[in-house]
């Protein structure tokens, strides 16, 4: 099963990189930068890349972004960079994408860049969870100069990146080489430490943080009101893909991922996690896996690249459906569930289901702290000057809990705004005081 998980997409040797560099035109005004969520200076890193200056090269996308390796690898780069290259007019944009992915990848093998770290006095900031967006915002602001330290509860750090997104995609490997370089640019960590349970906001202010950050992303999934939903057969797709990660991970036995060789499963929804799920319950051995969306291919959310790769590995899909029962059998084994298309029910058998059909952010940290107001969805209202705040002054929020970004770049995007909102608002209140 580990040469399934294996990465998909194969990288360029370095002869292919600096070619396909080369066949940039380094448009004066670029379309691949104004596609760029971050406004990645893509013209400037190819032409270094296109002379074989790949330390050059890496810098310059590390101004703009502090996870380049996952962004080459996850961002939806046919709707945003390479959607947008003027050669796409002929069917031949720059593989953008694959071109970061590689300069990221060099860089991490060969050591490249070393950036000069400024010393941590402009304040103390707390982050709470560590995806893209509490990774986004700790390397900003420890470029900065503030000392940032992170509060993650899983025992390893990432969110998403490690737990969410499937090997296949990004190799976890890939994700701790990013972790690692974020570490390095002095910001702690602090594992297994959930906040709301082991830690308050007040008691983060209580030990001198001069803003906190809550960048959680969404843990709570949305449920479907369908008869026999709460049958052990039936699981979220972001529980599924943890377990399997947790799997891969040596952190947990075989038998407790539910999809097991030979299964036929089916996921609800049709965004990128329900693909994510249905790809790799096909990799955990499953006989059959289709996917049931209530709308049509051109509704869903998913990237066309990514509906196309699962077509190929065999995952089925039916549009215009729904499922409108669902039978159990013994323990975590379903029956057969009754699929709705277009008016006509029909009955099928199936062994799992899997909800691939949106979350809401958990409450456990806004429920014990004050002040913090919250939409009647749950998401974390925030202001926009300073960029981020919440209701409470002094904490930050960012990334899927604000119900702003929906995916990891748009995360990093969000956060990069927050990080400076934060950096503002820190110096304003240490500026006041020295007033006093
Ligand atoms: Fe190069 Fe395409 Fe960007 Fe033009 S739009 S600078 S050709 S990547």
């Amino acid at each position: 099963m580990d040469n399934d998980f294996k990465e998909v997409s194969e990288n360029y040797t370095i002869a292919e990189a600096i070619r396909e560099a080369r066949r940039c035109l380094g448009c004066k005004v670029p379309g691949c930068k104004k596609g760029c969520p971050v406004s990645n200076d893509i013209p400037e890193w190819i032409a270094e890349l296109a002379k074989g200056n790949f330390g050059n090269a890496m810098s310059i996308i590390h101004s703009r972004s502090n996870l380049p390796a996952v962004c080459g690898r996850v961002c939806a780069h046919e709707r945003q960079c390479e959607g947008h290259c003027v050669l796409g007019k002929k069917g031949t944009h720059i593989n953008i994408g694959k071109l970061e992915r590689f300069v990221a990848d060099f860089d991490s093998e060969a050591g490249l860049a070393h950036e000069a770290i400024p010393e941590k006095s402009r304040g103390r900031v707390a982050v709470i969870g560590s995806g893209p967006a509490g990774l986004t915002i700790a390397g900003d602001l420890s470029r900065q100069g503030f000392a940032v330290e992170i509060f993650e509860m899983e025992p390893e750090p990432g969110g998403v990146l490690m737990f969410g997104i499937p090997e296949y995609r990004l190799p976890k490997e890939v994700v701790r080489r990013e972790i690692k370089k974020i570490e390095n640019l002095g910001v702690t960590f602090h594992l297994n430490t959930t906040i709301g349970r082991d830690f308050t906001v007040d008691d983060l202010f209580a030990k001198g943080f001069d803003a906190i950050f809550i960048g959680t992303g969404t843990g709570k999934p949305k449920k479907l009101d369908i008869p026999g939903i709460n049958h052990r057969g039936v699981r979220q797709a972001i529980w599924f893909l943890r377990r399997v990660s947790l799997f891969q991970n040596g952190n947990i036995d075989r038998k407790e991922v539910i999809v097991n060789e030979g299964d036929k499963v089916f996921v609800i929804g049709c965004g990128n996690t329900a693909i994510d799920a249905a790809r790799t319950a096909v990799r955990m051995g499953a006989a059959e896996v289709t996917v049931v969306y209530h709308r049509t291919i051109n509704d869903m959310k998913a990237l066309r690249s990514e509906y196309d790769d699962a077509v190929a590995e065999g995952v089925k899909f039916l549009w215009n459906s729904s499922v409108k029962d669902i039978t159990g059998a013994e323990g975590t084994r379903l029956s057969h569930i009754i699929i709705d298309t277009e008016g006509t029910a029909r009955t099928v058998e199936a062994d799992r289901l899997i909800l691939a059909v949106g979350s809401a952010p958990a409450a456990r940290i806004v429920s014990t702290t004050e002040g913090i107001e919250v939409d009647d969805k749950g998401y974390v209202l925030t202001r926009d000057t300073p960029y981020g705040m919440t209701t409470r002054p002094g904490v930050f929020a960012g990334g899927d809990v604000t119900n702003r970004p929906a995916t990891v770049v748009h995360a990093m995007q969000d956060a990069k705004s927050v990080a400076e909102g934060i950096a503002r608002y820190i110096d304003a209140v240490k500026l006041m005081e020295s007033i006093k």
